[in-house]
This record gives structure tokens, sequence and C-alpha cells, in this order.
């Protein structure tokens, strides 16, 4: 579904990123798993085509898109969650949703519902929140919210960019109950995280990313009982 191969980016004279290569199955739920500074945000923004590749490729359902747009990325099938902090604050929660379908525009109004239907049933406390503004819900809420607006454009591939971000331990449990749930009924995920324990434990695969270069891969099982993991990652060892 996607492959990355030898990505470099930099930021003016500063090299973040130093030939990152990975790939994506279709159906795979993989993760991207760094520290503060590691590059996991500048190799997603790359993916998406929000940042100018030095070198470097990448190919997505087939097709050579080094040099597309980032909304003909969109267009292709690979959406972009933002941050839960990232919603409309502003609009109620439907019509974040709703700003959702402006990135793949629906056959039908049947096709429509049903999205939303789904959505709602991944996410029940959406719809008790249907006409609450988004600025007013709480983090994980919002964070739902985000998520949610990107599964209105039905994605091929969902990349989220750390949806624990600044959450309470139960409501990063829950979420990341939700992502296995949204891959497992179908949606292919590249997930970036620093809470190593959840997405370990939810992924298939995941890349360990130091200072901007891939330094291991593995299954979720394999990273979770790596001892060095363990060390960096799981403060224990
Ligand atoms: P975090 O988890 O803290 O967000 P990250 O793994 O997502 O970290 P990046 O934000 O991708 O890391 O940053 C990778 C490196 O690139 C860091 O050293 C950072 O300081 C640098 N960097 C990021 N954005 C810029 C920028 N706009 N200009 C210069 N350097 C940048």
């Amino acid at each position: 579904m996607l492959e990355a191969i030898d990505l470099v980016v930099n930021y003016g004279r500063i090299q973040a990123l130093h030939g990152i290569s990975l790939q994506v199955q279709a159906g795979e739920l993989v993760t991207l798993l760094g520290a503060n500074g590691a590059g996991k945000t500048t190799t997603m923004r790359a993916l998406s085509g929000l940042l100018p590749l030095t070198r470097g490729k990448i190919m997505f359902d087939g097709r050579d898109i080094t040099h597309m747009k980032a909304h003909d990325r969109v267009k292709a099938g690979m959406i972009q969650a933002p941050e839960g902090r990232g919603i409309f604050p502003g609009m109620t929660v439907q019509e974040n949703l709703d700003m959702g379908c402006y990135a793949r525009k629906f056959e039908s109004k049947a096709k429509y519902n049903e999205t939303l239907e789904w959505i709602f049933e991944l996410f029940p406390r959406l719809l008790e929140r249907r006409t609450q503004v988004g600025g007013t819900l709480s983090g994980g809420e919002q964070q739902m919210v985000a998520i949610g607006r990107s599964l209105m454009a039905r994605p091929k591939l969902l990349l989220l960019d750390e949806p624990s971000m600044g959450l309470a331990p139960m409501i990063i449990q829950q979420i990341f109950r939700i992502i296995a749930e949204i891959n497992a009924l179908g949606t292919t995920i590249l997930l970036v995280e620093q809470n190593a324990q959840q997405a370990l434990t939810r992924t298939h695969r995941a890349y360990i990313l130091e200072t901007g270069e891939v330094t291991k891969d593995g299954t979720g099982k394999d990273l979770l009982a790596d001892p060095a993991i363990k060390a960096a990652y799981l403060g224990v060892g």
C-alpha cells in the first residue's frame, strides 16, 4: 500500500531525516515510534506531501507519488488526521465531521449516511455530542472528532500523528482500542507515537526512529519483549 524509500528531509541546513525507509501493507496497522525530536512528525509531513524531499521516493497504492501535491494524495486516499486541537472549535461535532467530506465527495446520500452511522458506532460519544461545538469538547472527544473527520473521507491509508498526545491514560487506552477496531474493520493505518506500551500492544509492526533514522523494526510483540526497547521506551530494564 505504502512504500517510502530512503527519505531525506532538510530544514535549511539541518538534516531531519537521514534516509528513512518503511513499508505498510494493505490491512496493516504500523507504528513509527520515537522520542521527542526523532523525526516522526517530519516523516508524516513528508509522506503527506507537506514537506519537500531532498531525496527519496514514495509509492502509494501502486503509484509513484513522490512529486504529487498534498491535496492529490488526499484525493488518492491518503488521509492525515489532524491533532485533536486541529478541529474547528466554533463548529459543532456534526459540522466538523462534514468537513471531512470535502476531501472526498460521496457518490450518494445513502453512502454518506452509512459512513456517518459507522463513525457514530465507533464513537458513540460523538453521537451524544453531535450539536456541541468543538471548542467545548474534552481533549479525548476532540481527538475522536479529528479521527472521525478523517474517516468521513474513507481513507485507504489513515495517517495518525500522536493521537495520545495530552490525553489521560484511561482515554489513551480507549483511543487505541478504537484505532485497532478501525484497522480490524479494514482501514490500513500508519501511526506515529511516543506511547510505546499502548502502540506496541496494538500494532502489527513498528519502526523505531532515532535522530532521523530507523534503528530497528519488527512486530509489536517482538519489540515489546526487546530489552533495549524496554529500557529506552518502556521505562523498565
Ligand atoms: P516530537 O515528538 O517532539 O514532535 P518528532 O519525532 O515528531 O518529535 P520532528 O518534529 O519531526 O520530531 O523533528 C525532527 C527534527 O527536526 C528535530 O531535531 C527538530 O528540531 C527539527 N525540526 C522540526 N521542524 C523544524 C523546522 N521547521 N525547522 C528546523 N528544524 C526543524
